[in-house]
């Protein structure tokens, strides 16, 4: 599938047209921000991880009767996928106190929550995306009444999946985001809500089940160091990566190629 036109470039993905106008290509970008673009660099080997990691739990997902984007994995950092339109809502699901709802409601980090809290924030860079209500969503009209029914009942259930799959290779699944958009069902002929953008360690916090160790975008947003290290670690424990592959660690800022090396 060639690439065409450059559609769209977000923080950390590209998505490019094909010739076909229902799929795009979306590719996966080494670039690391955080708290809205004031922090940024450059991970050597993050394009790479993300793709292969949010490949198989999207895979793994829609084995479970999930409907997503994905067509399948192209090459190391990109994907052929479902062009959809997306919702501009962030659904944030939690387990765990950590992040922002520390920050903002003063819950002690770790706190285990009773049950998953679902969060809403609109999608805009500007705004620091902002937490909303459903009233929002309703207000604006960003979604129906309807749609976010449906999306509440498959994000619970896509938490649920995602809980089952971590704890089973030792990771605790703190808290997550996900989006949804409208896309094209050639077999029906009608458009259809479907999982979008990306699951991987750049959008959950995952943590070690016994020693509490980050493997995500935390280590970059508080300068632990090894970013590259946790996210493979998240790719050897699913079985995606060889235990013998390695990518270097990069200083941020620094250009270092990719290398796989074998022991
Ligand atoms: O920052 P906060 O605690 O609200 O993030 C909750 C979860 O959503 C984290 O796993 C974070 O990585 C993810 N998130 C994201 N993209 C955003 C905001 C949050 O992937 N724009």
């Amino acid at each position: 599938m060639n690439k065409g036109k450059k559609l769209y470039e977000g923080k950390a993905k590209i998505i490019y047209e094909t010739k076909d106008k229902d799929l795009v290509i979306q590719h996966f970008k080494d670039d690391a921000t955080a708290f809205n673009n004031l922090k940024k660099a450059s991970v050597e080997g993050k394009g790479v991880l993300n793709n292969r990691i949010s490949e198989y739990i999207f895979s793994n997902l829609s084995q479970c009767g999930i409907k997503t984007h994905l067509i399948k994995r192209l090459n190391m950092r990109e994907q052929l996928i479902k062009k959809a339109d997306i919702f501009p809502i962030e659904f944030i699901v939690r387990n765990i106190a950590s992040g922002s709802l520390t920050k903002r409601l003063g819950i002690p980090e770790g706190t285990v929550l009773e049950k998953p809290l679902l969060e809403y924030c609109f999608k805009k860079d500007d705004l620091q995306d902002p937490l909303i209500s459903k009233e929002h969503i309703y207000s604006f009209g960003w979604a129906t009444e309807e749609e976010i029914t449906t999306i509440n009942k498959t994000t619970l259930r896509i938490n649920d999946l995602l809980l089952g799959m971590f704890r089973g290779i030792g990771i605790k699944l703190v808290d997550f985001k996900i989006e949804y958009g409208k896309a094209w069902n050639k077999e029906n002929k009608e458009n259809e809500i479907v999982l979008a953008d990306e699951i991987s360690p750049d959008t959950c916090r995952l943590w070690d089940s016994k020693t509490e160790k980050k493997l995500d975008k935390d280590r970059f947003r508080k300068d632990l160091g090894n970013i590259i290290q946790g996210y493979q670690d998240v790719a050897r424990r699913l079985g995606i990566m060889p235990e013998e592959t390695n990518i270097s660690e990069v200083n941020f800022g620094k250009t270092i190629p990719i290398k796989f090396k074998k022991k």
